[in-house]
């Protein structure tokens, strides 16, 4: 049974994107830890991160490299966090977080409450910086 991770990227269930190409797809997580807070997944449809090939996980993280970039012009901060943690939903994906300190990574913390509107905005806004 596929993914909701390939349902979102086959567009079955909609998504805010932020970028695309053959082998990946980024998006807004929907429970946002911060502003900008955005999956970086590869389209093959594998668990665990590190099932990836040696290839293909490079060119995720030179993927999410640019994503990083782009968030970071589109919404300043320190840096752009990047963490795996995957045990939610079984489809690798890198979590790109935008932070000022390093609590700002933690999980834990409570989500954003975003209206539709504001991820719209959000997602156009990295776009825009890509
Ligand atoms: P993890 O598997 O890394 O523990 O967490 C999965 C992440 O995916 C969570 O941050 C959650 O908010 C996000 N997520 C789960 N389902 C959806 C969904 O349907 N759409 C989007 N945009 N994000 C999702």
């Amino acid at each position: 049974m596929a993914t909701i991770f390939s349902k979102i990227i086959a567009g079955e269930i909609p998504s805010y994107k932020v970028a695309e190409n053959d082998k990946f797809y980024a998006f807004l997580d929907i429970n946002p830890l911060a502003k900008g807070h955005t999956l970086v997944v590869p389209k093959q449809e594998v668990d665990y991160i590190f099932d990836l090939s040696d290839e293909d996980l490079g060119e995720m993280h030179v993927f999410a490299k640019h994503v990083a970039l782009a968030i970071q012009k589109a919404f300043p901060c320190r840096k752009v966090g990047e963490a795996v943690i995957g045990l939610e939903v079984p489809h690798a994906h890198i979590h790109l977080i935008p932070m000022q300190k390093e609590s700002d990574m933690l999980f834990s913390n409570p989500k954003l409450k975003l209206q539709p509107e504001d991820f719209e905005a959000i997602a156009k806004a990295i776009r825009e910086n890509l």
